[in-house]
Formats: C-alpha cells, structure tokens, sequence
C-alpha cells in the first residue's frame, strides 16, 4: 500500500512531496517493473509532468530506504511488496511477461551466508533473482505443448 510507503518516509523525516506520492502511486500500479522512462510516461498519460532527473532522485531515496528495489535482470524498478519484512528480499522474474514476484528466505540466507564465510567472505545482503515462469505463463506454455503432441497414442 502507498499509505505504508508514506508512513516509513516520515517515521525517517522525509516530506511526502506530491512527486515522491506520484512515483509511490505509479510503482503501485504496476504489475512488472518500471525504468524511470516508463514513470515519466506513465505519469504524463495521467496529465503529470516529472522530468527524469526528479524521477531518479526519488528512486534513489526509495531504494535506500527498500521502499522499491532495483530488478538486476531489467533495470527497472519495483515497488517493496513485503514492507519491512526481515531478511534479504528475492525476486522471481518471468522472462515471459516480465511480471516479478518478491519472498524471503532467511534459511536460505544463511545458507549463503555460510558458504562465503567458508572463504573468508562476510556477507551483508544478497541480491538473488530467479529468471524462468511464472505460474500463469508456465501453464499456458504446458497447454500449448500438449495441443500441439499427436492424437495417435489413443
Ligand atoms: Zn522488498
Ligand atoms: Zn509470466
């Protein structure tokens, strides 16, 4: 929700500008992630002009706050679907429609955590995405091998 988002901006003295709201409202709305270009255009369909600059800052900020995280495998960004949920947060990406779905792992986590320790590595965060199907595109894709298989074993 971007009444959550807004919570956190102020609990750490940040101002909710209307532009840090629209880009909030934006991210919201979208099902796969955005570079700043798609918010711009996005928003410009709505009658709202932010210039690219302003768009970055703002992604910026949110980053840092993991208010929105940046998609390795696109570029673009996502809105934090598990607020301050613990642990690293892991994203899976469709290569076929490009929609992104976010969990945690804390096992997971420290199982990495180990194996870099293992080389003398102290690790602090993981960045860890999957690329492959989402459930609906991976159904259809079922379907359409089993359309296209012979009848003739029947
Ligand atoms: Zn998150
Ligand atoms: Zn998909």
């Amino acid at each position: 929700m971007v009444q959550d988002s807004i919570r956190v901006l102020q609990a750490q003295g940040y101002k909710v500008t209307k532009p840090r709201r629209q880009v909030l409202e934006i991210l919201e709305e979208a099902e796969e992630s955005l570079s700043p270009y798609d918010i711009q255009r996005l928003l410009r369909q709505q009658g709202k002009h932010l210039n690219h600059v302003t768009i970055y800052r703002i992604l910026d900020l949110f980053c840092s706050l993991n208010l929105v995280h940046r998609i390795l495998l696109s570029g673009g960004f996502v809105k934090c679907t598990l607020s301050n949920k613990e642990g690293c947060h892991r994203f899976m990406v469709c290569y076929h429609c490009g929609a992104t779905q976010e969990f945690v792992d804390q096992q997971l986590c420290l199982q990495e955590s180990k194996s870099t320790q293992n080389l003398g590595f102290h690790t602090q965060y993981h960045f860890s995405e999957s690329s492959g199907l989402c459930s609906a595109c991976y159904k259809k894709q079922l379907q359409k091998q089993e359309e296209a298989q012979p009848q003739s074993n029947r």
